[in-house]
């Protein structure tokens, strides 16, 4: 059975809300999204055939900032699933002390099987319903699963065309010609390096010793794979949508890549050393650090105990389920939650906004200066609370993230 993830996130709240002792009016407010937006989108194909898809956008707080999230393209999506992963954009954005809020989007399509003019117009018409609930100081979206720098550069010029100016500011992860930021494309990969690089050094691990499981092969796992080889660590097995591939003595991360990029799929790619595995075999295969860098509910209760490494860094959102989670805490496995370890996508969003608003863009090294100092300030904060409090990583965070929005609650009262 497959967890709902708005569920899961619930469930996680009401984790937190016990061992911080949360206001229970506070608890019941941040278990409600703020506000969800359904919207069906009628594309005229290009064999003349009328096909209407359905769209989300979810604010869930904008209780600290406008909303920030990004836009998922995927058969999976569904308003329960874009609920949660607003929620969860809420918890990230308050943990790193943005003045953000948390929201999420997407569409119900195979963007894979749409051609670039029927991709092009699936996301125009979906900004143009939506218009009334983005903006640079209501909810900015960005990249997330099967969407890119392209599309942000079409919800860009729709909307600008809209309000007859140009509005970079209004979403985040375009091209660097049109306002967008350098190192935003990497920048959630740089960021889980930056996290586990600061975790390895308090377990006073050898980096370049350690062995590394990457589940997807996209712009989060394929990033984090290629940091992580290039700095002399073992990647010992990844996996796309078609297979997983193992092999004992590391497997060449580059050309991988350079192969993956070309659009190739890696059940296609050719070398007698490596071996073919399953998804189950891959989560569970032996390693010092798992990377389940995909889509949520990959971690649950049938496979937790038998999850075999030292780390396991969320790259995804939600991939590991709270029942997991409890099977992971007994098996003094660190996991390194999502809002955190994955957070530097919205941290170099956050930078780009503030780029396009003042019309001055910065060089990459003060981005990767900035980007590692607030997520490593998140980090530190997160292991001392989890430390002093004997529990997990993930339920510090939480405390951290929920009393902020607990204290932003509290200045600003209830309306009315
Ligand atoms: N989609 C990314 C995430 O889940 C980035 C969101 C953003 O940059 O707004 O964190």
């Amino acid at each position: 059975m497959t967890v709902n993830p708005f569920e899961m996130a619930k469930k996680q709240i009401d984790i937190v809300a016990e061992e911080m002792d949360l206001d229970p009016n506070i608890h019941k407010f941040l278990k409600r999204v703020e506000r969800s937006l359904i919207v069906s989108i009628p594309i005229m194909m290009d064999d003349g055939t009328l096909k209407v898809f359905e769209g989300y956008r979810v604010h869930h707080s904008t209780i600290r900032g406008p909303g920030k999230g990004g836009l998922r393209f995927s058969l999976g999506v569904n308003l329960d699933e874009v609920k949660a992963l607003a929620t969860w954009m809420t918890w990230k954005t308050s943990l790193l002390n943005l003045p953000l809020g948390g929201a999420k989007g997407g569409i119900c399509v195979d963007p894979f099987k749409l051609s670039k003019k029927e991709l092009e117009k699936l996301t125009r018409r979906f900004t143009a319903e939506i218009i009334n609930i983005i903006g640079p100081d209501i909810d900015i979206p960005a990249p997330d699963v099967n969407t890119n720098a392209q599309i942000m550069a079409w919800i860009m010029d729709t909307y600008s065309m809209q309000k007859g100016r140009t509005i970079p500011g209004v979403v985040t992860g375009k091209p660097i010609e049109i306002g967008g930021s350098v190192g935003r494309a990497n920048a959630t990969g740089t960021g889980l390096y930056f996290v586990l690089q600061a975790l390895v050094e308090k377990l006073r691990l050898d980096l370049k010793s350690l062995k590394i499981v990457v589940q997807g092969f996209g712009n989060v796992g394929g990033t984090i794979a290629d940091l992580l080889y290039k700095h002399g660590c073992k990647v010992i097995a990844v996996s796309d949508i078609s297979t997983g591939i193992y092999c004992e003595d590391g497997l060449d991360v580059e050309k991988l890549l350079a192969w993956a990029k070309q659009g190739n799929l890696l059940k296609d790619y050719k070398n007698d050393k490596y071996k073919l595995i399953g998804n189950d075999e891959l989560l569970t295969s032996k390693c010092d650090v798992l990377i389940p860098a995909a889509i949520e509910n990959q971690i649950t209760e049938k496979n937790a105990e038998k999850i075999d490494c030292k780390i396991v860094l969320e790259g995804a959102n939600g991939p590991t389920t709270p029942e997991a989670d409890k099977i992971l805490l007994k098996k003094e496995i660190y996991v390194v939650p999502d809002i955190l370890a994955n957070s530097g996508g919205v941290c170099v969003s956050y930078f780009e906004y503030v780029q396009d608003i003042n019309s001055y863009f910065w060089k990459l090294d003060r981005i990767n200066e900035e980007l590692k100092r607030i997520i490593i300030e998140a980090f530190e904060e997160t292991f001392k609370i989890s430390k002093e409090r004997s529990i997990s990583l993930r339920t510090a965070a939480y405390i951290i993230a929920v009393s902020r929005i607990a204290k932003a609650i509290e200045l600003r009262g209830i309306f009315p």
